[in-house]
């Protein structure tokens, strides 16, 4: 029994160290031991909506940061709250024109157009040095094919879906519901992306108690991104997601 303990913690160290070692070589100027080992990345899909301002202030009252996936429709509806969303310095990705899978699904030709009207949208409304390399397929990737998870990647997008979830687009959710469906599917997972909906008064009141809950764990809230540090942290996400190589990626 003594000897399998002894195994065990052997075989533990060696893990630890040698994915230290890996995450080393690969970024020397973040060592591993300076990442956070508990992170959160709050996601707020299919807005602008009319009441972003709202959540805008709730975030920075709580002092944390979120990541919005746009839908272009809502950018075309409430412009002005697409661009506070970019003056509060939060990242944006993409997340349809139209929000329609049919449309999406059929071809990956209407992908990459549709990636097109979603990028020339945002530098009309937003301004010209508007630009994103993050995707998600609305109702997430595992309904599309591989071909076209693939595709995304090959135009240069990193695509994410999530391995916590609010439900509340689920009938019958409030806010209370949502707090625990946000807690039981979160869970402890190191690393935690989240996902929410704007719109909704239920989703922001659940937020304050669910971001309550995992800073008295010790998680540290971040955004999305691309960047090789961020990229450390993503690996150990269990969250369906494909990034670039780091060497595709645009200068
Ligand atoms: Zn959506």
């Amino acid at each position: 029994m003594k000897f399998l303990k002894q195994s065990a913690l052997f075989l533990i160290l060696s893990l630890v160290f040698a994915s230290a070692a890996l995450a080393q070589d690969r970024s020397e100027a973040c060592p591993a031991s300076d990442l956070p080992q508990k992170v959160m990345y709050i996601t707020f899909d299919d807005g602008p909506k009319d009441d972003t301002p709202e959540l805008l202030a709730l975030l920075e009252e709580l002092d944390v940061p979120a990541t919005f996936f746009l839908v272009g429709a809502r950018v075309r509806a409430f412009p002005d709250h697409a661009r506070m969303i970019v003056e509060a310095g939060y990242p944006i990705g993409y997340h349809s024109m139209a929000h329609s899978y049919s449309y999406l699904k059929e071809d990956v030709r209407n992908i990459s157009a549709d990636l097109e009207r979603f990028t020339g949208l945002m530098r009309e409304v937003v301004g010209e040095a508007f630009e994103t390399d993050l995707f998600r397929f609305p109702g997430g990737s595992t309904s599309y094919s591989s071909y076209a998870r693939r595709y995304v990647v090959e135009q240069g997008y990193a695509w994410f879906d999530w391995n916590g979830m609010t439900g509340d687009t689920l009938p019958n959710m409030n806010a209370e519901k949502i707090g625990q469906y946000a807690l039981k599917t979160s869970g402890s997972q190191d690393v935690i992306i989240l996902l929410a909906h704007e719109g909704k008064r239920k989703t922001r009141d659940a937020l304050v108690g669910i971001v309550e809950h995992y800073r008295a764990l010790g998680y540290e809230f971040r955004t999305l991104s691309t960047d090789p540090q961020e990229r450390l942290i993503l690996e150990r996400c269990p969250a369906n997601m494909r990034l670039p190589a780091l060497d595709a990626l645009p200068e």
